[in-house]
């Protein structure tokens, strides 16, 4: 029998409705600051997409374009101001910047306090230290997932392919906190699918179309994809969907699995950060 779909849009749109209802019991609306620089198509919808989400569950947002050949230092000026902005709970500067930026420089200039995408250095040693602050969207949208699915992480043996700062690492660390035992797999493993059927849980977040096979599934193992790749056939994951299916006891499709879970805890970790800066001003 396939493996059972884990539905990211449904939980997506269960976690929004929450963030609404919380929302609507705060005081002053939260703020969510997006910067967009450079022309990069893609990143302006994400961004629009990201916006159209704060509006539809109440979170304001403020939106900045300083231009693709905007200097470093303007970039770091406004990325200050937003820092000392009251009304800006969160900070979302869409990557990646234009080829003169840093990106990596560019974000840890980001108040740890507002910085939603988690992907400061403070944010990342937080999360490896066990006491996580603002978690990466993409892997607190899996973990949001997991749960929704009911897969048991304590001791499970977890298999992670990919080890970005974006998703691998923040993952590990999640999974290593609920108690799994965690294989970190990147380009340089040695062999692949001896790791990858040793998983109870495999998450694929290497952004390589296909690479999952079904003889590297155990059986009844849940698989999370989240692997985006557009090809010729559309967008795909990093899993042989179909086949994967047949011997998976879950699975999460591409699109309509992690993808919308990452908009989501966008919102939530605004929310977060909105409650947390209330509070310390108290
Ligand atoms: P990345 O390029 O920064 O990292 C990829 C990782 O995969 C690297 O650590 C690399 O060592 C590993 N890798 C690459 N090829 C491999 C192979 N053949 N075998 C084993 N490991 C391999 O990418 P990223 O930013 O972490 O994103 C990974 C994928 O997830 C991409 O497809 C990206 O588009 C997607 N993504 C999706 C979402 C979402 O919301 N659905 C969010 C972020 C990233």
């Amino acid at each position: 029998m396939p493996g059972r779909l884990i539905d990211g849009k449904a939980v997506a749109a269960e976690v929004r409705e929450r963030v609404a209802a919380e929302v609507a019991e705060l005081a002053h609306a939260p703020g969510l600051a997006t910067v967009l620089a450079g022309d990069d198509p893609a990143s302006a919808v994400y961004v629009r997409m990201k916006r159209e989400d704060c509006a539809q569950v109440g979170i304001e947002s403020f939106h900045h374009e300083p231009g693709g050949d905007v200097p470093e230092q303007a970039l770091a000026e406004l990325l200050g101001s937003l820092n000392c902005d009251p009304q800006v709970n969160g900070i979302l500067l869409q990557l990646p910047l234009p080829g003169h930026l840093d990106g990596e420089a560019m974000s840890a200039l980001i108040d740890p306090a507002k910085d939603v995408d988690g992907l400061t250095p403070f944010s990342a040693g937080l999360l490896a230290h066990g006491h996580p602050g603002l978690v990466p969207c993409t892997p607190a949208g899996v973990m949001e997932l997991l749960a929704h699915a009911d897969v048991e992480l304590e001791g499970a043996e977890a298999v992670v392919v990919g080890r970005s700062q974006l998703v691998g690492k923040p993952l590990a660390s999640l999974l290593l906190a609920a108690n799994a035992t965690v294989t970190h797999c990147h380009s340089r493993t040695r062999d692949l699918g001896a790791s990858c059927r040793r998983a109870d849980v495999l998450v694929a977040a290497a952004g390589s179309p296909g690479l999952i096979t079904a003889d590297m599934v155990h059986e009844g193992a849940a698989v999370i994809d989240v692997g985006t790749n557009r090809t010729d056939d559309g967008l795909v994951g990093d899993v042989d969907f179909d086949a994967v299916r047949e011997v998976a006891g879950a699975i999460t499709p591409v699109p309509g699995g992690v993808g919308p879970m990452t908009r989501a805890m966008l919102l939530v970790n605004t929310v977060a950060a909105a409650r947390t800066q209330l509070e310390a001003r108290r």
